[in-house]
């Protein structure tokens, strides 16, 4: 049994590169949708919205109900919560420049010395090779940011279990963060799934494509008249060819 995810954030409108990574996710196995927006400072209702109408007219169906993390953060602060009571993290009021700011809540970080003693080396499947690394050379990750009071690793290594999906299939800018993401797992006595990393879709000038830089939107391309199929062809074409 293969049970994957596409997990996108709504901090703006789909475009080309979700294009290829839903094609991708929803092109593996049975997948599941799941609405990544505990960044309140970024995600809005609208986007979401849009999200679900953009998958659905490129022609993705996924069973309901959809995931939306920002209804369960409390399930998040239950994994730092035990995090905590182990003693594997510790409270962070320093600021980006190094100040100490206690005005505002801590970050809360995983104590990798402590939490990677005895483990050992750890090891996970990456798009068909198996990875090893040692634990205790990460930097210790931030399970709660400040302004959010969770984080990505927590919301989606916790989702990934919670939904019981055996294959992470994401774009290659995340895999530097899959080691964290078996950490965690491995601490917490989750199975880790099996990860794939595919391609992105790059910009001509060669930089990854992104919300923030305006990027063609699935929508602007749809009022321009291309069909869906028309949409993932574009998408497909303009992936780089290094990744799988
Ligand atoms: N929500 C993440 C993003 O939009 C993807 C998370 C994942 O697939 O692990 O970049």
């Amino acid at each position: 049994m293969v049970l994957t995810r596409f997990a996108p954030s709504p901090t703006g409108l789909l475009h080309l590169g979700h294009a290829h990574a839903a094609a991708r996710a929803f092109g593996f196995g049975p997948c599941l949708l799941r609405v990544e927006d505990i960044d309140h400072t970024r995600s809005k209702p609208e986007f979401t919205d849009a999200m679900l109408r953009d998958l659905a007219w490129l022609g993705f169906d996924w069973p309901e109900p959809v995931r939306i993390q920002s209804r369960h953060v409390a399930d998040y602060d239950a994994v730092i919560a035990s995090l905590t009571a182990r003693g594997l993290t510790y409270e962070d009021y320093r600021t980006r420049s190094g100040d100490e700011d206690r005005t505002r809540p801590p970050a809360v970080k995983l104590d990798v010395a402590r939490a990677s003693a005895g483990l050992g080396e750890l090891r996970y499947e990456d798009t068909g090779r198996v990875v090893t690394f040692d634990p205790a050379s990460l930097p210790d990750p931030v399970l709660a940011r400040r302004d959010i009071g969770t984080s990505y690793h927590v919301a989606v290594t916790h989702d990934d279990h919670l939904q019981g999906i055996t294959d992470v299939v994401r774009g290659r800018d995340l895999s530097a963060e899959t080691p964290v993401h078996v950490l965690l797992q491995t601490l917490m006595g989750w199975a880790v799934p099996r990860y794939h990393h595919h391609s992105l879709v790059m910009e001509p000038d060669g930089r990854k494509m992104s919300k923030r830089r305006g990027s063609m939107t699935i929508r602007s391309l749809r009022d321009d008249g291309l069909a869906p199929r028309d949409v993932l062809d574009l998408a497909e074409h303009h992936a780089d060819m290094t990744g799988g």
